[in-house]
C-alpha cells in the first residue's frame, strides 16, 4: 500500500487548527506541530490577566481538540526552520518530511528594538504573560497595602497600558473594573484615590481601525470608567519604576503592559523568503510559497495581500486561510490547481469593561450596552468548547452579578517557588 500523502502543520493556533479541522476525511495524514501543548483563545486573555477567568477556561489540549480526526495526531516541539529542498520541517525533536507544509506559528510582540521595554513590559501575547500580569496586579496592591511612603505607593498603584488599539482598550477597561469594582472591597485601608490606570497611545486617536464615532465611544467610555486615555503619548524608555513619554514627560508606573506592537513569529525569519511589514512571509494569492508549491503559510505569520494592503492579524483571517489551504490540498489532490484567497470580513469588536462595548459589523455600528450584549455573544459562541463555554458564562455572570472575581490568586511559577523554613 503507497503510503498516504504527509501534511505537517506548524502552530495549532486559530490557523492550523481551523486547517487541520477541514482536512478531516481527506486521504491525507496530518500531523501538527506546536510548542505548547494548547490551543490558545485569546481574545480572552485580558481577562486571565485581569483575574476574571482562569487559564484552562481560555485554553485547551491540542490532543482533546483533534481526537475527533482519524487522521490527525500531535507533535509538541519548537519549529525552527525548514529545509525546502529536503521537504522537511526542521524542529528540536528532529526533521519532519512533509508532502505538504503548512507554516501558521502566528506572531509575537515587537518591542521595536527597545531594551527598556522588552526589560521592564509585560507582553500580553501567551497564557503565561496573562498569568504574570494577574500576578503582578495582585502583588502590586498587597505591597502597596504595607507601604508608607505615599508617594511610592502611588507609583505602585500606576498600573499603564501601552497600545490604543482593542487588546489594549480591552485590558485598560477590564483593569480599571478590577481595581474600582473589587480590589477596592478587599483593600479598605488603602488609599484608593492613589490607583491610576493610565493607557498610552501614540496616535491620536483610539482604535484605529474602527470608525471615527467608535473610537471616541470606546475613548469616552473608559474615561467614565477611570481611565486616564494619554493620546499622542509615545513611550521612549521604561525603568522599574516609571515611563519616559518622548515629549519629556514623565509617569511614575511600576507595572507597564505593552500592546502597541506586533510581528510575525520569529520562524518567519529563519525561512530564508522575503517579508513585508511586521516580518509576515510575502505569499502568493493562492497563499503557496513562490518556488514551493507545496508550502503555504497562513494566519498571523503570512503576508497575504488584499486590495494593495496585508490583511489585519486577525482570528477570522487565520481561520479562513485555514480552510483556504484544505480546500486547496485537497483540490490538488485530485488534480486541480490552486485557487486565490479572498477574504469575507466578518466586521470587528472591543469591549470596554462591563456594559460597553464597540462592534463595526460592515454597516452596522454598536456602541454601549448593545454592542456589549453582542461582543458577549460572539464571544461565548466562540469559546473553544462546550465545557469552557458553561465554566466562562458562570464566571461572567458571577462577576456581572457581585462585582467579585474568585480567581484573584498569586500563583509563583513552579521554577520560582517561595524560599520555605529549612
Ligand atoms: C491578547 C490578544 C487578543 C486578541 N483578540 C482578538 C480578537 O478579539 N479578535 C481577533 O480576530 N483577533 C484577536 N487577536 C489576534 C489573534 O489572536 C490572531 O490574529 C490569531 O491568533 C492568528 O492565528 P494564527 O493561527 O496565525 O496564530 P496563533 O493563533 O497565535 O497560533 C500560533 C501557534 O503557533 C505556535 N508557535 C509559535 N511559534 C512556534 C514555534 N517556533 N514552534 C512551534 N510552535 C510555535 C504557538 O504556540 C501557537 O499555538 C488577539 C491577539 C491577542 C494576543
Amino acid at each position: 500500500m503507497t503510503p498516504r500523502p504527509r501534511v505537517v502543520i506548524a502552530g495549532a493556533g486559530f490557523g492550523g487548527l481551523t486547517c487541520a479541522r477541514a482536512l478531516k476525511n481527506a486521504p491525507v495524514d496530518v500531523l501538527l506541530v506546536d510548542r505548547n501543548n494548547y490551543h490558545l483563545f485569546t481574545p480572552l486573555l485580558y481577562q486571565v490577566a485581569s483575574a476574571v477567568l482562569d487559564p484552562g477556561e481560555i485554553a485547551r489540549p491540542v490532543r482533546q481538540l483533534i481526537r475527533p480526526l482519524r487522521n490527525a495526531d500531535f507533535l509538541l516541539a519548537n519549529v525552527t526552520s525548514v529545509d525546502f529542498e529536503q521537504r522537511q520541517l526542521l524542529t528540536d525533536h528532529g526533521p519532519l518530511p512533509y508532502d505538504y507544509l503548512v507554516l501558521a506559528s502566528g506572531s509575537q510582540s515587537d518591542y521595536f528594538g527597545n531594551a527598556s521595554l522588552a526589560q521592564h513590559a509585560f507582553g500580553l501575547k501567551e497564557l503565561d504573560e496573562g498569568l504574570a500580569v494577574r500576578n503582578r496586579i495582585l502583588m502590586r496592591f498587597e505591597e502597596a497595602r504595607w507601604t508608607v511612603d505615599r508617594e511610592r505607593r502611588r507609583t505602585l498603584l500606576t498600573f499603564a497600558v501601552v497600545g490604543g488599539g482593542p487588546t489594549g482598550v480591552e485590558m485598560a477597561g477590564a483593569l480599571a473594573e478590577l481595581t474600582r469594582l473589587v480590589l477596592s472591597k478587599d483593600y479598605r485601608d488603602l488609599d484608593l484615590d492613589l490607583v491610576r490606570v493610565v493607557l498610552l497611545e501614540a496616535a491620536g486617536w483610539l482604535l484605529g481601525t474602527f470608525a471615527e464615532p467608535l473610537r471616541e465611544a470606546a475613548r469616552r467610555s473608559l474615561e467614565s470608567k477611570g481611565v486616564e486615555v494619554l493620546l499622542k503619548a509615545k513611550v521612549a524608555n521604561v525603568t522599574a519604576s516609571s515611563i519616559l513619554l518622548a515629549d519629556g514627560h514623565e509617569i511614575p508606573a511600576s507595572t507597564v503592559i505593552w500592546t502597541a506592537g506586533v510581528r510575525a513569529s520569529e520562524v518567519g525569519g529563519d525561512l530564508g523568503l522575503p517579508l513585508g511589514r511586521q516580518g509576515r512571509v510575502q505569499v502568493l494569492p493562492t497563499l503557496q510559497v513562490n518556488g514551493h508549491p507545496e508550502v503555504f503559510v497562513i494566519g498571523d505569520l503570512a503576508g497575504a495581500v488584499d486590495g494593495g494592503a496585508q490583511l489585519p492579524m486577525l482570528i477570522p483571517v487565520a481561520m479562513q486561510e485555514g480552510r483556504h489551504v484544505a480546500a486547496t490540498i485537497r483540490d490538488v489532490l485530485r488534480g486541480y490547481g490552486a485557487t486565490n484567497f479572498l477574504y469575507k470580513d466578518p466586521g470587528i469588536m472591543a469591549t470596554i469593561g462591563r456594559n460597553s462595548a464597540v462592534a463595526q459589523l460592515g454597516p452596522i455600528r454598536l456602541t454601549g450596552f448593545l454592542g456589549w450584549l453582542m461582543w458577549l455573544f460572539v464571544h461565548l459562541i466562540n469559546v473553544i468548547s462546550f465545557r469552557s463555554r458553561l465554566i466562562v458564562l458562570v464566571n461572567w455572570a458571577w462577576d456581572y452579578l457581585f462585582y467579585d472575581r474568585p480567581i484573584r490568586l498569586i500563583l509563583r511559577a513552579a521554577d520560582e517557588k517561595a524560599p520555605r523554613p529549612k
